[in-house]
Parts: structure tokens; C-alpha cells; sequence
């Protein structure tokens, strides 16, 4: 295992006209496990590629650890790397298929069978080791092959692209904590690239979120949900994302329209700002209703009954605001209602950088 550190690493497909990850510094510390969230086509594939040498970058130099792997092929790197779809030997057993990445490397054979046997026991294959591996059916077989990439304990990292794209839904969840599990028996460092934060945000120590081909953010769950420092995080990490309601900064106070909605921590020039509030911490009263003070008049023009909570969703000053609330919430459409943006869970934004809160 060992630390992965890329120094102005960037790559470009069109001779430097376009970026499809731009030139970043970056370090993947040994033995955590990443998410590389983004949406698609924001580069997370590229990079994955680059860490695992079937790009040469265009700029930069990719270390492991102090070794200079820049020009090293995959295979001089011991590197494994689950695709999307299932990559086997289709006439091969599961058994063999399991075991290759191990006996390719002169592992010896009882420390082969101990591995093959811990992997698909913790996948669920046990029952169909001995089966031919185009007997299974797609997502089966994508469960081997993310067996193959788990199956040796000595790697620099595994790199996972989308492994559970063609897995059952319902599967999906008892994978990723398997995944977890051999994470914390084995140590791996693994970097898993989805574009479903769900997935991410269950999965990682650190979640590494990519937009247009840079890291916007990265750290482990919770921050991300509660500190977004960029508005993409606030719309991308959340179900539904942050509202934002364009706002100004005069004399230190921030406004919508012609309210004060809060003080501007963080002594914040005058000027426009974009207001970032969760639904989960948006409060909301019926007009006339007892409020925290400074509010926002809003009307209700919808609710979502979700079953486990509300969506409220409003209107305030020409601005739509989502509030998420406990489920049997009192409010119609068409009712008078204030929101109030508590300070410590509202942040400003310029040019979409976090800068600074209420
Ligand atoms: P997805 O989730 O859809 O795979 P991604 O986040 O992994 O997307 P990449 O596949 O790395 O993104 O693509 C980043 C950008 O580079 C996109 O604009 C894509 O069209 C472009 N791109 C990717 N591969 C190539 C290629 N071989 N030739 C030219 N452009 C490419």
C-alpha cells in the first residue's frame, strides 16, 4: 500500500484545447477508502485511468509513495481495477477466475484457496464457485469480478469504476458493506468512482467530489452534507440539494429583497451573495405563527408527503425555498408561512466559493 500523489497532473484529449481533468496536486493517503463522486463526464474515469496507467497524463508526474510511476505500464504498478461491466474469463470457473490475479502472481496454493474462500464467502459466491462464469447471470458475474480486484491482500490500491452499475438495486446495499468490511480486513487503499453520492456517502472515509475535471471538495461525509465549501457540493450531496436564494451584503447585513435574513459572519465586503440553506435546516411557521426572528415571508405553493418527512415547498421573494419537515406538516398551498435560515447551518457564496456564513 502505499500513498498515491499526483503533482500537476492533467490530461487532455483534444491537444490541450480542452481539459478533461485539469492540471491538480493531489494525494490519495494509503489504505482509505474514496469516493470520486461527480456527475457524468466530469473526469472521474480519466483520473482513475491515470492512477492506474492506462492514460499517460498530458501534465504532471503520478508518484507512489517516492517512486515515479508516470511511465510505468499497469501491470509494473500492482494495481487492481474493477470495471463497470464484468470483466472474466467466461469459461473459466468461478473458482479459477477468483484465484488468477493470485496465481499469476506465484502466490502459493493454500494462501490461494484461504483467500478465494474468505472473498466468496463475504460476496455471497460460495454456492457457485465451481460454476462456469458465463452460466451466471450479469450482475452475478460482476460480483466476481469485483472478487478478483479484492482478492489480493498486496496491492497499491484497488480502483473500482462504477462496479455495481449492472448489480440488483436491492443487492447494491449488502455489496457495499461487504465491500466495507474486506476494506477494514484487508486495508486497501480504494478509490470508487460513482456518480450516485448515496453510494459515496456509504461507502468512504473521504468523499472527493469532481466538477468539470477538478476536486471542488473532498472530505469525509458528514462535512460535506453539513460545511459545503462549494455551491456544486450544496446541489450535488443532499436529496433535494440546497436551496439558494440570491441575496446582498449592505453595512454587514444580509438581504433578500428588502429583508434581513441575517447578519454576514466573517466581515464579507458589501456586494451580491448567493444564500445556501438545506431543506433539513430551513424553519419554517405559519404567518402569524410564533417565528424566529429575522424571517422571511414565503407562501406555500406545495408539499411532498414523503412518508418519513415533508418537503414544504415556498416561495420567498420570487425565490423557491425547500423546507424539510417531520411528516403530517400543517401547511397547504396557498398558506402564509416565515422561514427563518439558522446561522450556523447558512453559507454564503461568490463566484460558487463558499465565502462565508450567517
Ligand atoms: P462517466 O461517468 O460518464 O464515465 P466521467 O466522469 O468518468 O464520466 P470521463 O469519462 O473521464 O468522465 O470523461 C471526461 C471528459 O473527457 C468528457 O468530456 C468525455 O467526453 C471526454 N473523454 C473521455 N474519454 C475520451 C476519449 N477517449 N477521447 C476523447 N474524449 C474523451
Amino acid at each position: 500500500m502505499a500513498d498515491i500523489r499526483l503533482e500537476g497532473v492533467g490530461h487532455s484529449y483534444d491537444g490541450g484545447r480542452t481539459w478533461a481533468v485539469k492540471p491538480m496536486t493531489w494525494t490519495w493517503r494509503s489504505s482509505r477508502a474514496y469516493a470520486l463522486l461527480g456527475p457524468s463526464g466530469c473526469g472521474k474515469t480519466t483520473l482513475l485511468n491515470i492512477i492506474s496507467g492506462l492514460i499517460t497524463p498530458t501534465v504532471g508526474r503520478v508518484y507512489f509513495d517516492d517512486r515515479d510511476v508516470t511511465g510505468v505500464p499497469t501491470a509494473g504498478r500492482d494495481i487492481a481495477q474493477v470495471f463497470q461491466f464484468p470483466v472474466l474469463y467466461e469459461e473459466m470457473s468461478v473458482y479459477d477466475n477468483l484465484a488468477f490475479p493470485l496465481r499469476n502472481r506465484k502466490v502459493p496454493k493454500q494462501e490461494v484457496d484461504r483467500r478465494v474462500r474468505q472473498v466468496s464467502h463475504l460476496l455471497g459466491l460460495d454456492q457457485v464457485l465451481g460454476r462456469r462464469s458465463r452460466r451466471l447471470d450479469p450482475g452475478r458475474q460482476q460480483i466476481v469480478s469485483l472478487g478478483r480486484g479484492l482478492v489480493r491482500s498486496q496491492v497499491a490500491a484497488v480502483l473500482l469504476d462504477e462496479p455495481l452499475t449492472v448489480v440488483d438495486p436491492a443487492l447494491k446495499w449488502t455489496l457495499r458493506s461487504k465491500l466495507k468490511e474486506i476494506h477494514r480486513d484487508t486495508g486497501h487503499t480504494l478509490i470508487y468512482v460513482t456518480h450516485d453520492q448515496t453510494e459515496a456517502l456509504t461507502f468512504a472515509d473521504e468523499v472527493v467530489v469532481v466538477k468539470d475535471g477538478e476536486i471542488v471538495q473532498a472530505g469525509e461525509p458528514a462535512e460535506l452534507f453539513l460545511s459545503p465549501a462549494h455551491e456544486f457540493v450544496g446541489h450535488f450531496i443532499g436529496s433535494p440539494g440546497m436551496n439558494v436564494v440570491p441575496g446582498e451584503v449592505v453595512s454587514g447585513v444580509v438581504r433578500v429583497g428588502g429583508t434581513d435574513v441575517g447578519r454576514a459572519g466573517g466581515g464579507l465586503p458589501p456586494g451580491p451573495v448567493r444564500i445556501g440553506v438545506r431543506p433539513e435546516f430551513v424553519e419554517i411557521a405559519k404567518a402569524g405563527e410564533f417565528r424566529v426572528f429575522p424571517g422571511l415571508p414565503a407562501r406555500v405553493t406545495g408539499v411532498d408527503r414523503m412518508g418519513a418527512y415533508d418537503l414544504v415547498h415556498t416561495e420567498a421573494g420570487g425565490h423557491k425555498v425547500i423546507a424539510k419537515t417531520e411528516a403530517g406538516a400543517p401547511y397547504r398551498p396557498g398558506d402564509g408561512a416565515y422561514l427563518h435560515f439558522p446561522a450556523e447551518r447558512t453559507f454564503l457564496f461568490r463566484d460558487e466559493v463558499r465565502c462565508g456564513s450567517l
